[in-house]
């Protein structure tokens, strides 16, 4: 598991336990090379959610990848491990009962935000400029991907929605 503060893949697992309702495995997780402490949890997927980019691309529903860029907004902040994770079961609990198989990446963005503003200002912030400026370079990136590579999209290289159930 890569090291949310450095990026180092060398990251290591200090201790496992189940979570109190036995639902999740935790780990602690130390990295040797910045000396970094996280902590993962591991837990059953009953739903396969696809995220709609906004430009029309799809990648899988990722969780550890939302539970990253909440720990990134909550670095150094007073917030336990295990309030970020209810947090994260909050988001993914309500994704899942708006009944689509596919998610807007803004409805993900603007879920986190409404999160963090109730819990810490500070990170609330941070995400909310990050988000954006996260959102137009990837936007810019796609328009880019969408230009030059043809691999991804099949051999007309076009973006094409899926036509309307
Ligand atoms: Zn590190």
């Amino acid at each position: 598991m890569r090291c949310p503060y450095c990026g180092s893949l060398a990251t290591q697992v200090k201790d496992s336990r189940p979570t109190e309702d036995s639902a999740a495995i935790r780990r602690r997780r130390v990295c040797p090379d910045c000396g970094g402490r996280f902590t993962t949890f591991e837990r059953i997927q009953l739903r396969e959610l696809t995220v709609l980019k906004s430009a029309g691309r799809r990648e899988p529903f990722d969780r550890d990848k939302l539970v990253r860029s909440v720990q990134v907004a909550l670095r150094k902040r007073p917030v336990e491990p295990e309030r970020i994770e209810r947090l994260v079961s909050g988001i993914v609990r309500r994704l899942e009962s708006m009944g689509e198989a596919e998610i807007k990446s803004d409805t993900i963005g603007h879920l986190v935000m409404e999160g963090l503003r109730s819990m810490d200002d500070v990170a609330y912030v941070r995400f909310a400029s990050v988000y954006r400026n996260f959102r137009e370079a990837k936007d810019f990136e796609e328009f880019l991907g969408a230009l030059s590579d043809n691999e991804e999209d099949g051999p007309g290289g076009r973006i094409e929605d899926d036509p309307p159930a």
